[in-house]
């Protein structure tokens, strides 16, 4: 199934000169969102490792079904003021401004492999900052997946020694 045809370019969105991609099609789509989250499992499910760490709000969609099939627990990373106990906090840049994640103190515990997830790579700031959370609870990173990959923007060099896996590049 050719997945771009249910990414749609929305252009100038949340600003101008940026062409936003739009998910929305393929979670409308029934067959579509069966078929993503299928082939995340098929990929996924020999790999050793703990927990999902998707990223709010977007990677919540994708990390929750796939958590759920390959039975493993969620451990979510949000945006500052989300999170109710004590949280690690990773501050970074973006092209304008910054930004700021965050994680439970105890949602990863030490010596736990997590998979992280998000719906889109970019510049990779946000997955670098996610690691960086992992990490900081006492995790460690065994892989990335992404449902779209902007190669573009070289995120990648951003993620320089972990392993990356989308479904579709732009
Ligand atoms: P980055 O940190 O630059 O890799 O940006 C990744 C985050 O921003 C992801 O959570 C994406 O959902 C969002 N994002 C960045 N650029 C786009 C884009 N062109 N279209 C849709 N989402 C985007």
């Amino acid at each position: 199934m050719d997945l771009r045809k249910y990414i749609r370019d929305v252009p100038d969105f949340p600003e101008p000169g940026i062409m936003f991609k739009d998910i929305t099609p393929l979670l409308g789509n029934v067959k579509a969102f069966d078929y993503t989250i299928s082939q995340l499992v098929d990929h996924y499910k020999n790999v050793d490792f703990d927990v999902i760490v998707p990223i709010e709000s977007r990677g919540f969609l994708f990390g929750a079904p796939l958590a759920r099939e390959l039975g493993k627990g969620i451990v979510p990373v949000r945006k500052p003021g989300k999170l109710p106990a004590n949280t690690h906090s990773v501050e970074y840049t973006l092209e304008y401004g910054s930004n700021t994640m965050e994680i439970h103190v105890d949602g990863v515990e030490k010596g736990q492999k997590a998979l992280l997830m998000d719906d889109l790579l970019a510049t990779g700031g946000t997955l670098a900052a996610t690691a960086q959370l992992v990490e900081m609870a006492g995790g460690s990173v065994v892989d990335i997946g992404v449902i779209i990959e902007l190669s573009f923007l070289e995120g990648r060099k951003n993620l320089a020694g972990y392993n990356v896996y989308s479904m579709i590049q732009f």
